[in-house]
């Protein structure tokens, strides 16, 4: 009973999958269409400042209108599309979206930059760069406006020509954030290695924030504390309520992300957010 339960429970986490029996095959080579015909698409969720609620940057976040299968969250295509190598294409289109679509909402709101994520094997290649630099230079984006976040699992496995690149990243005006920082397993040896110039605050920490779990805000408090000792800046990811808004203001972090501030939306939905109310009309 305990087995069908969870087979059962499986699947209705997973019912476009399952009804329209899309195989692994059938993905992939939809996948492969998918960046040419257009089918992704980017959503841009505020990171604010906490002092003032201004929204100071935007990270894109990847999703795919299937033809049958409807949207599909990046759980749902990255881990086939990093298994087959086509995260790459992938990435290389968010890449050069992302810096266009900063560049226009800049002409409104200058201040405001753009996060991308990055995939490990894209780290790898040394062709990050010049797809970098074509992106930004395209857009008329200035490299100080583009962070690229990459996971501290990526950043392990990192030899010297990953850290090469990154260097190289760096003196170009390219910012580096390490992302879901406290999940791998990391030694705190590496970051003296990478040249990064933020930490996000998993969101697995700042959820426990508001059980009020003092490991949980110690932790926090810790990660904050060891940004501003390596002159890192501090994302705290994934605020949900007033509560955890509270701890991570109180800890003293400088920025914030979740759904607290704004979920993921399309692009003009972050431009409304970027343009103040006009309150006296
Ligand atoms: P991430 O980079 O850590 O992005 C944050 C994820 O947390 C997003 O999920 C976002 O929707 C979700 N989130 C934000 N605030 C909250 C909150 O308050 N509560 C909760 N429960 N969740 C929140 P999403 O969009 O499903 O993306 C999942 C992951 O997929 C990302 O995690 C990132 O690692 C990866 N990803 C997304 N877009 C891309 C992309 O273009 N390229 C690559 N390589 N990876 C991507
Ligand atoms: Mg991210
Ligand atoms: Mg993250
Ligand atoms: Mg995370």
């Amino acid at each position: 009973a305990a087995k069908a339960a969870g087979k059962s429970a499986y699947q209705t986490c997973t019912p476009a999958l399952r009804e329209s029996a899309v195989s692994r095959a059938e993905l992939i080579a939809d996948l492969r269409r998918a960046v040419e015909e257009g089918q992704l698409h980017l959503e841009y969720q505020p990171i604010v400042d906490l002092a003032t609620g201004v929204v100071r940057s935007a990270e894109a976040l990847v999703r795919w209108r299937h033809p049958r299968l409807g949207v599909l969250a990046p759980a749902k295509f990255l881990p086939v599309a990093e298994e087959t190598g086509l995260i790459l294409p992938v990435d290389r289109w968010v890449i050069h979206e992302a810096c266009r679509a900063a560049a226009a909402w800049r002409e409104r709101a200058p201040q405001v930059t753009v996060a991308v994520n990055i995939a490990a094997a894209h780290l790898r290649r040394p062709d990050l760069i010049a797809t970098v630099q074509a992106a930004t230079a395209g857009a008329g984006l200035p490299p100080c406006a583009l962070t690229l976040e990459l996971t501290e699992s990526a950043l392990i496995e990192g030899s010297d020509a990953v850290l090469d690149q990154l260097r190289q990243l760096r003196e170009l005006g390219i910012r580096i954030a390490i992302d879901d920082f406290g999940t791998g397993y990391s030694s705190l040896s590496y970051l003296h290695r990478i040249p990064a110039t933020e930490l996000k605050v998993d969101r697995s920490f700042v959820a426990r924030l508001g059980a009020e779990d003092p490991r949980a805000y110690a932790t926090v408090d810790m990660v904050n504390r060891l940004a501003a000792a390596f002159d890192l800046a501090v994302v705290a990811e994934g605020v949900e309520t007033d509560a955890q808004h509270a701890a991570i203001t109180a800890i003293g972090c400088v920025h914030g992300q979740g759904f607290r501030y704004g979920r993921p939306a399309p692009l003009p939905e972050l431009l409304a957010t970027l343009t103040p109310v006009d309150v006296t009309r």
